[in-house]
Order: structure tokens, then C-alpha cells, then sequence
């Protein structure tokens, strides 16, 4: 297959450069294997218009218009990306079915994998009455009496046990083996945070909503609960087609890599980005890609 632009991941960021590059009358190869990050929530927030709209439901309508206006989707993972030569492009993508496509730019949009606390009962519960973004769901939990467990990002942990303070009534700490540097010490006290300094064992539902959190010792019911992950971006291609990487994660300028034809959007480089953010990046991205092909034409 040859095509102008190849992207990998079909999420956010990934789908809305797709549909900007094929309303620019480009061939755009959009490669995907179905696994958006926040596929474990039931209702997606904070997105203009559309609050509490299914997630999965938003991409399915995504790709609809992409292929709309003449994508192509392939449901396949990529496994390799490889310098080409060939017919003028660039780079060439290995999918896991045997198929190679090639093309003059790639915009890599594979976002993040949350990694959670090794807590039994809590992958059951990512998603639906657990969650890591106060801005994605802290109003959800407005009011509640709210439980955070260390997870293994311990200044994104911190910040957002603070955070929650601004919407939950009563917020728990358990340090879970973190530790907390003195002057958070102080400033969780100020704030009200209430601090169990035990290894939880267990995290179940409560029947109606909520959780209840088990250590060796105490068992505390909680109606809501968050904690933080530690973000691994999913950025093995970049990497090993040779992009730079700053402070753990690749480099980009305007969404270009330091690779000539190789982008980047979303989470796969910017942890924080929600999905109007990666949304944006990517819409713009696939301006950039545009306009980098146009001047390509160029006499
Ligand atoms: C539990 C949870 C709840 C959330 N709730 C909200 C919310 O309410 N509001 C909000 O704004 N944000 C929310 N988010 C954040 C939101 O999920 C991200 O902002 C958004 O998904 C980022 O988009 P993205 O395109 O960068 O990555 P993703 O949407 O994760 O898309 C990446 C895509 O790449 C694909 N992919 C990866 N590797 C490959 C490969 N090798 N080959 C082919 N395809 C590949 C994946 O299958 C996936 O489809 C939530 C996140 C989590 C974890």
C-alpha cells in the first residue's frame, strides 16, 4: 500500500488529524487496534457539547466521517516503522498481519498506557469508580467522602489529593508505600486530607456506588476514589525510528519529531492532554502534515 500519510492510532488525537488530512483531499491510512485509554469509562466529560457522551461511541462517529470523506481504516496493530525509500516516501509501516504500508509523512498517535498500583480489585474498577483526572471527573464526585491510593507517580498522586479537596467533602490519603515528603506532609494537614498510613490489600465495589478499601487492619467504605497511575507513553516506534527523547519523552516542534516526516500527537507525548486537548493536537497536526506535503509539490 502507498499512501500520503500514514497514522497509527485511531483515537483522538489520530482520528481528528485523519479527517482534517482527508478533507484536504490527502490518501490517509488510519491504522488502529481499538484500545482508546479511556475505553474502561462509560461516559467521557468536559467535552464541549457532547458531556458524558460514550467514548467509544464518539470514535466510532469519528471514523465514520473520516472514511466519509474517503479514508481508509485499517483495525490492526502496527508493529515496526522502518525508513523507506521506496516511490518517494519515507517511511514504511509493518502491521501485524504481514501488510506494509508506505508514505511520505507518519503521525504516530498510540497515547499512553496507564499503569496501575498493584492493588487487587482495582483494574475491575479503572474507569467506572475509579479514576486517576480531577478535571475529567472531580465534579462526579462533588460532595463525596473520596479515597486516593498511591499509585506509582508520586508528584501526580500528590497533586491531585490536593486537587480533590476542591470537590470531595472528605479526602483519605493512603500513601501505599509512598513517600511523603514533609513539606506535602504539612500542606495535606492544611488542607484537611486525612492520611492511612497502610498498604491496601483490596479495593471493592460497594453495592449502589463507591468503594471499600481494605488494609490488614481497617475496612473503609468511600463513595468515590481516585489514584495515580504511572503514564508509560506508547512510543516504541518513535523510538525506535531514532526520535529524540527529552526528560522520557519524545521531542517534538509543532508535532514534527527530530525524524523528517515522523509526527507525534497526543498522549504519546503529552501525558496531560484530555480529549479536546489531544482533539486539538492532532486537527492541528494534520494541518502541519498538509501544508508540509503542499510545499513538498513546490517548484
Ligand atoms: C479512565 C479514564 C477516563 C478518562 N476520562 C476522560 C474524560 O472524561 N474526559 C477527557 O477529556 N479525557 C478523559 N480521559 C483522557 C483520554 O482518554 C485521553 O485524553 C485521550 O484518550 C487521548 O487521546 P489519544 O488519541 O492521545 O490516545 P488514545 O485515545 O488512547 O488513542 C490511542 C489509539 O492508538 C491505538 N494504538 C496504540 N498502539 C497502536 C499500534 N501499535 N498500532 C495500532 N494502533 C495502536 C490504540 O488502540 C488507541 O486506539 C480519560 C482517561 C482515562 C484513563
Amino acid at each position: 500500500m502507498r499512501t500520503d500519510v500514514t497514522i497509527i492510532g485511531g483515537g483522538f488525537a489520530g482520528t481528528a488529524a485523519a479527517i482534517t488530512l482527508a478533507r484536504a483531499n490527502r490518501s490517509v491510512v488510519l491504522v488502529d487496534d481499538g484500545k482508546p485509554r479511556n475505553r474502561f469509562s462509560e461516559h467521557a466529560h468536559g467535552i464541549l457539547g457532547w458531556d458524558s457522551v460514550n467514548p467509544i461511541e464518539l470514535l466510532r462517529r469519528g471514523h465514520a466521517e473520516f472514511e466519509s470523506f474517503g479514508g481508509t481504516i485499517v483495525q490492526n496493530p502496527a508493529e515496526t516503522l522502518k525508513e523507506s525509500r521506496r516511490d518517494g516516501c519515507r517511511w514504511s509501516v509493518s502491521l501485524a498481519d504481514g501488510r506494509d504500508i508506505d508514505s511520505p509523512h507518519v503521525l504516530v498517535a498510540t497515547g499512553i498506557t496507564d499503569v496501575l498500583p498493584a492493588v487487587h480489585g482495582l483494574p475491575e474498577l479503572w474507569g467506572s469508580r475509579v479514576f486517576h483526572c480531577p478535571y475529567c471527573h472531580g465534579y462526579e464526585v462533588k460532595g463525596t467522602n473520596l479515597a486516593v491510593i498511591g499509585g506509582e507517580n508520586p508528584g501526580f498522586t500528590f497533586n491531585i489529593t490536593k486537587l480533590l479537596t476542591k470537590w470531595a467533602d472528605a479526602v483519605t490519603f493512603f500513601p501505599n508505600g509512598l513517600e511523603l515528603p514533609s513539606q506535602e506532609c504539612a500542606l495535606f494537614q492544611a488542607l484537611g486530607i486525612a492520611i492511612v498510613d497502610e498498604q491496601v490489600l483490596e479495593v471493592g465495589p460497594v453495592e449502589g456506588g463507591g468503594v471499600v478499601v481494605r488494609t490488614r487492619n481497617l475496612q473503609l467504605p468511600f463513595e468515590s476514589c481516585f489514584t495515580g497511575p504511572r503514564f508509560e507513553p506508547n512510543d516504541e516506534l518513535l523510538r525506535g525510528a531514532g526520535c529524540d527523547v527529552v526528560d522520557g519523552w519524545v521531542r517534538t516542534e509543532r508535532g514534527l519529531t527530530s525524524q523528517p516526516g515522523l509526527w507525534a500527537a497526543g498522549n504519546v507525548i503529552s501525558s496531560p492532554d484530555q480529549v479536546s486537548q489531544a482533539t486539538g493536537a492532532g486537527a492541528a497536526v494534520g494541518i502541519a502534515i498538509d501544508q508540509a506535503l503542499f510545499a513538498e509539490t513546490l517548484p
